[in-house]
């Protein structure tokens, strides 16, 4: 890429950006004075898209009108609302409809997802985690290895970056699987690490893991709607995600899973049931024996919370309207263009630690800063920048390509600069 560093520059692209139009679709938030800020956060919370609320409101309005006749007269039937979600839930991580499935939120869905595919027996046992993987998932992976009756410490499994570096080497796992292959039976991966912002290679890590009989699970929680994962292709077992994050669908909003096609008519796999994993044909019959339904549905518990939904698809409306490929498009661009600039900064207080190579990453850059000086993002803060801070010394700025733009981009290192 041509990038440039004038003000000019920017402007042109926004100009020339054939997603430009998708950002007046968004509410973008502002300060005191009413000025937008520069929103970079969306990997953590996204903006909201501003059809949401008439996606809601259809549903508080046929509640009201309908009560509960709204379960099939609802002009969205609420009997049968998830499945309005899968298909470009589907299509947004490169799945099979009958592997995916919108449900509960994500750390619950790791452990159901867990339920069936950690099964572990006396010697074959252990689980790999990678080092600095987000606490909710070490948390709910040390649980289970508990529930099981392990020691947490001596099952887990860290794999690490080697000494003095920062990022993952895939070559590590397969060692670690080489040496430790006997004993582990499941790898438990963020597909984007939400700290430094790797892309793992899943296809490579769900290889290795099921050359020794591994169960393979990830978390796509920064990875969906923001890389395309092609959970299919890829051949891991399974896999759970948010939707708040870059799907946009709302704070605390349900999440979603995979399991793989080769899964979907397993009736023996052990799991939790309730009666939304039945058979949906004779669900309402209440008296039958278990009946549980092929593919990803086969792991719902629930009736589902259909205005939380109704904000999944609004957001899914739009993924839609654009496609994943058209989006990783303009976030190589956005993302290499706020590369470009940091990159352009002489100064050694700040550096990059997220890969350089657009296929091992997504939009987000992790900045390491130095000194741990958290003064400098609360600064940003002040400055009208929406980043965040994770402990003990990044700031992510992800520059989201349905609303982000290359002004964005500009503004934020014209501030990053003026305050180093
Ligand atoms: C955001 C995030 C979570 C949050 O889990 P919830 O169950 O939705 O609260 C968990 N894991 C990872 C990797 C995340 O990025």
């Amino acid at each position: 890429m041509n990038y440039k560093q004038e003000l000019t520059y920017a402007e042109d692209q926004d100009g020339q950006d054939e997603l430009k139009s998708y950002r007046q679709q968004f509410h973008i938030p502002t300060d005191k004075e009413g000025k937008e800020l520069i929103y970079l956060c969306g990997n953590s919370l996204g903006l909201q898209p501003k059809i949401t609320k008439e996606y809601i409101n259809q549903e508080l309005d046929d509640w009201a009108k309908f009560g509960v006749k709204g379960h099939t007269d609802a002009k969205t039937p609420w009997l049968s609302y998830h499945e309005f979600l899968t298909n470009t839930m589907a299509k947004i991580v490169g799945a099979k409809p009958i592997e995916v499935v919108v449900m509960n939120t994500l750390t619950t869905n790791l452990h159901l997802l867990m339920v069936s595919f950690y099964r572990p027996t006396k010697t074959k046992y252990k689980i790999v985690l990678e080092s600095d993987a987000f606490p909710s998932d070490k948390y709910a992976v040390e649980s289970q290895l508990k529930h099981h009756g392990f020691d947490a410490k001596e099952g887990l499994i860290f794999w690490k970056p080697r000494k003095g570096e920062k990022l993952l080497r895939i070559e590590d796992l397969e060692q670690i699987l080489e040496e430790q292959g006997n004993e582990i039976t499941l790898l438990m991966l963020g597909g984007v690490n939400y700290y430094t912002g790797q892309y793992l290679d899943l296809k490579r890590i769900a290889t290795a893991g099921h050359a020794k009989n591994c169960m393979v699970g990830i978390d796509l929680a920064h990875g969906v709607g923001n890389i395309q994962p092609n959970l299919h292709n890829s051949g891991v077992d399974f896999a759970a995600w948010c939707t708040y994050k870059y799907l946009n669908s709302g704070p605390g909003s349900l999440g979603g899973l995979f399991v793989h096609e080769k899964h979907a008519n397993n009736k023996k796999l052990n799991r939790f049931s309730g009666w939304w994993s039945h058979n949906k044909s004779t669900r309402f019959n209440m008296r039958q024996e278990f009946d549980v339904l092929v593919g990803a549905e086969g792991w719902q518990l629930s009736n589902p919370p259909i205005l939380s939904m109704a904000a999944i698809r609004a957001s899914l409306d739009l993924f839609h309207k654009v496609g994943m490929d058209k989006l990783q498009n303009k976030s190589r661009k956005l993302t290499g263009y706020l590369e470009f600039l940091l990159n352009k900064m002489t100064t050694d207080k700040i550096n990059i630690i997220t890969p350089k190579e657009t296929k091992s990453r997504g939009c987000q850059l992790s900045i390491q800063v130095k000194d741990s000086d958290k003064n400098l993002h609360k600064q940003l803060t002040k400055h009208g920048v929406i980043s965040d801070w994770r402990e003990p010394n990044v700031i992510r700025v992800a520059p989201v390509p349905l609303y982000n733009s290359f002004l964005d981009v500009y503004n934020f290192v014209k501030i990053l600069k003026s305050l180093i």
